[in-house]
C-alpha cells in the first residue's frame, strides 16, 4: 500500500472555503487541477495507492471525490467529529454522501487537539472514541481507521486508539510500508503540500523510494530540531526552504 496524505482541494483564492484557516494550512491545500493532474497518474496502476484527506474540510465532496471517482478511485477522509457542519467543514449530509459513494470514512480525533500526545491518556482515548461513536452513529457502520492530528503520533496515541477499537492508524511520518504493533496497522504517509511537484508524486505512485527517502531526511532533521530548541530550529527553517525549491 502506498498512502498520499493531502488536506484540502481548492483553488488559492477560496482556501478559506475549505478547512483550518492560516498560511500554514492553506499550505497544504491544493488547487483541483494540481490534484486532478496527481489522480491521473494512478490511472491503471494495479499498485495500491491510497489517497488520504484530513480535517474533514467541505472541498472534500466536490471537487475531491468527483476528481477521484473520473479516475476510478475512491479516498480515505478523516474526520475531526467536533468540526462537523462547522463553516468551511462536511456536514452531515455530506459526509452520509461522500461514504454511499464507496469512500472510506474514519476518524481524525474530535477535538484536533495539538499536539495530541501531551494528553492524559484517557483525554487521547476520549477523542478517539467519542469520534468513532459519532461517525458509527451518523453512518451507521463500523469506523476503525484513524489518522492522528498534526502527525503528533506516539506509542500513547497507538495504544488509546487500539484501547478505542481502531484497527489502522495512518500517520504524517514518512514510512513507506505499514507495520503492525500489536494488533493495530501503522501506516506512513506520504505528505502532499502546495510545493510537491506532480514529477515527486508521479515517482511515489510508480512505486519510486527516492521522494520517501527525501521525506523522511527532512522529518527526522525537523524531529531533532525540535529536541534541541529554538536556534537550530531556525538554521533548520534554512534548510527546509532550500530543500522545497529542490523539490
Ligand atoms: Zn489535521
Amino acid at each position: 500500500m502506498i498512502a498520499l496524505l493531502y488536506h484540502d482541494v481548492v483553488s488559492a483564492a477560496r482556501a478559506a472555503t475549505s478547512g483550518f484557516g492560516g498560511a500554514d494550512a492553506d499550505h497544504y491545500k491544493l488547487d483541483p487541477l494540481v490534484f486532478a493532474a496527481h489522480a491521473r497518474h494512478a490511472v491503471g496502476r494495479d499498485r495500491d495507492v491510497r489517497f488520504t484527506f484530513d480535517d474533514g474540510g467541505a472541498s472534500a465532496l466536490e471537487p475531491t471525490a468527483d476528481i477521484l471517482e473520473s479516475v476510478g478511485h475512491r479516498g480515505h477522509f478523516f474526520i475531526p467529529t467536533d468540526y462537523i457542519a462547522r463553516p468551511g467543514f462536511l456536514d452531515r449530509a455530506q459526509l452520509r454522501s461522500l461514504a454511499d459513494r464507496g469512500h472510506e470514512i474514519g476518524t481524525h480525533s474530535a477535538s484536533h487537539p495539538v499536539p495530541i500526545h501531551t494528553l492524559p491518556d484517557a483525554e487521547i482515548e476520549r477523542e478517539w472514541v467519542t469520534s468513532r461513536q459519532v461517525l458509527e452513529d451518523l453512518l451507521g457502520r463500523p469506523v476503525t481507521s484513524g489518522s492522528v492530528p498534526g502527525g503528533f503520533n506516539a506509542p500513547v496515541v497507538e495504544a488509546a486508539a487500539r484501547r478505542a477499537g481502531l484497527t489502522v492508524l495512518f500517520t504524517s511520518e514518512p514510512a513507506p510500508r505499514p507495520v503492525e504493533r500489536g494488533g493495530l496497522t501503522v501506516v506512513g504517509r506520504f505528505s502532499v503540500t502546495r510545493a510537491t511537484s506532480e514529477a515527486t508524486i508521479a515517482e511515489v505512485i510508480r512505486g519510486g523510494s527516492a521522494p520517501w527517502r527525501k521525506q523522511a531526511a527532512l522529518w527526522e532533521a525537523k524531529a531533532l530540531a525540535k529536541r534541541l530548541g529554538g536556534r537550530h530550529w531556525l538554521a533548520l527553517r534554512r534548510l527546509v526552504f532550500r530543500w522545497r525549491a529542490a523539490e
